[in-house]
């Protein structure tokens, strides 16, 4: 009997998924059912920009963190996937550090390409997975917001793809309750020019703090301080940005730090990060883990050991993205069409503690990127999906971070090699500092060009 698998989610990993089955089928796999179910209007999950904030039009959570004038903050080459480039994609070599709508058009094209929306129901969010013990199935229940019903149906898997940067980690200080302005977590931000001509606190010192502080610096606020619990991020910030210890408490306006100095601010946004939140799932199938590397309870990273039908994708703190979502997918289907046989509970459960452990000894950034790097290979090995340079992935991930420490502010600026295709990226036609516009056409189209001078204009 064929196979049904329910996919909860059509961001970068529920799409990986539906291309990876695409691919078997090209290459005359048996038919297996694939049903999407996606809770937005439209796929691509964070990258699916909105507007909203709060709840969306069907009284949903608002899923995507993301924001206007939102860069990549990482080079495109580490996340290019080995079976679509960038230059399949728009036709031409393109900078290193594409705006958000460039990489939403990059997601898109692929599985555009390979046609597999007809598998996605759109806002239709997952209430609720069941395992049903008498035959080994899942039932899936659905709210189509398009029909109005709630319905189940049947699954012999499921693969929870559902994101892990929606749900805000919210703490309180000490006075917000009386602060005379405006406290928002980093998922509620929107426009950077909104804080145009303020003083800004920003809690917290990892990508939300950097990057929605530098967004703020790009566009025009008075000042930027941000505030560390563990270390402070230690980049070389401009004259206006100062990094304090912890926020203890505000009172008025006033923010009090743990080393005893204070500062005027006008807005404070919480760039505190997010909980790995499943409210359709119960106890006994819910991924329970903080924000890191190598989460335990899923064997080679995607496998749920307590009931190996039910598979998670891209639950891991990210270093590697769309490339590691294609690993992990390519692997789960692969265990699904039953080419890859999975050992029993208990050596499942060692293989992920000698991960875990592996996990725990990382020391730096260095280690870090290249354990993920081993991770990516190592599923990469099992499956057909196209080999690339791990190796070459991770190099460019340090000579990004030496870019970052060396200036914070034009790291956007520098170019690299597809380690896909080889192609040199060119230089970006605007520094990121002067590039205010982040629309797709005024990445991938320079900039009109000012009539040539005339000889008397020139000097000549
Ligand atoms: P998501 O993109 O979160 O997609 C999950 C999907 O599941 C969504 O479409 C959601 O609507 C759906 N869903 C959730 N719950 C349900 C439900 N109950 N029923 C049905 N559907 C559901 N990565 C990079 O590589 N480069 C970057 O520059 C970068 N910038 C980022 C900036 C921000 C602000 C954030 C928050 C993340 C950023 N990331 C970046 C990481 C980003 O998470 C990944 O690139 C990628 O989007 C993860 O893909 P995903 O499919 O696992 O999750
Ligand atoms: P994160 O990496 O999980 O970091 C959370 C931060 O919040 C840490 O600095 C943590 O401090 C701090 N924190 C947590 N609880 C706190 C508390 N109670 N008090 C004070 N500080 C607290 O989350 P993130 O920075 O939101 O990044 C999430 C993802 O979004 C990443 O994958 C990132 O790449 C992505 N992102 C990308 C872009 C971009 O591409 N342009 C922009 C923003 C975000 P400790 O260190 O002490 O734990």
């Amino acid at each position: 009997m064929t196979k049904r698998v329910a996919i909860i989610g059509a961001g970068p990993s529920g799409l990986a998924q539906l291309r990876a089955f695409q691919s078997a089928f090209e290459k005359g796999a048996d038919p297996v059912e694939l049903v999407c179910f996606e809770k937005q209007s439209d796929w691509g999950g964070q990258w699916n920009y909105t507007w909203r904030t709060g709840l969306d039009a069907n009284g949903e959570p608002v899923h995507s963190s993301m924001y206007r004038y939102l860069w990549s903050n990482g080079p495109k080459e580490c996340l290019e996937f080995a079976d679509y480039s960038f230059e399949e994609h728009f036709g031409k070599p393109i900078a290193s550090y594409p705006p958000r709508a460039v990489l939403w058009d990059y997601i898109k094209g692929r599985v555009e390409k390979s046609g597999v929306r007809e598998y996605i129901r759109f806002n239709c969010p997952v209430r609720h997975v069941e395992y049903r013990e008498n035959d080994g199935t899942f039932l899936v229940t659905v709210h189509d917001h398009e029909r109005d019903v709630v319905e189940s149906e049947i699954f012999d898997h499921v693969v929870v793809a559902s994101g892990h940067f929606s749900t805000p980690n919210v703490p309180e200080f000490e006075g917000f309750e009386a602060f005379n302005g405006r406290i928002l977590h980093a998922h509620d931000f929107r426009d950077a020019l909104e804080f145009q001509g303020k003083n800004l606190l920003l809690v917290g010192s990892s990508y939300s703090a950097e990057d929605i502080g530098s967004q703020c610096y790009k566009y025009g606020a008075r000042s930027i301080t941000t505030s560390y619990r563990t270390r402070p991020m230690g980049f070389d910030w401009p004259e206006n940005w100062e990094e304090k210890p912890l926020l203890q408490r505000v009172d008025g306006n006033t923010a009090y730090f743990a080393d005893g100095t204070s500062k005027q601010v006008d807005a404070i946004i919480l760039c505190t990060g997010y909980l790995h939140h499943f409210p359709f799932l119960p106890d006994t199938l819910r991924l329970q883990t903080n924000n890191r590397l190598w989460p335990l309870g899923l064997y080679r990273g995607v496998v749920w050991e307590d009931n190996p039908g039910l598979f998670y994708l891209g639950m891991q703190d990210q270093w590697y993205t769309f490339n590691m979502f294609d690993a992990q997918a390519w692997y789960v289907r692969d265990i699904i069409l039953e080419r890859i046989a999975l050992p029993d509970r208990e050596t499942m459960q060692a293989d992920s503690q000698a991960w875990r452990e592996r996990e725990e000894a990382l020391e730096d950034d260095e280690q870090m990127i290249r354990f993920q790097g081993d991770y990516v290979a190592s599923l990469i090995d099992a499956t057909d999906y196209p080999s690339f340079d791990i190796e070459g992935v991770n190099r460019t991930f340090l000579e990004w971070e030496q870019h970052k420490h060396t200036d914070i502010m034009t790291f956007r600026d520098k170019s690299y090699s597809s380690l896909m295709t080889g192609t040199q990226a060119p230089a970006h036609h605007t520094r990121w500092l002067d590039a205010m516009d982040d629309s797709l056409e005024a990445f991938l189209d320079a900039p009109a060009r000012r009539p040539a001078a005339k000889p008397e204009e020139a000097g000549s």
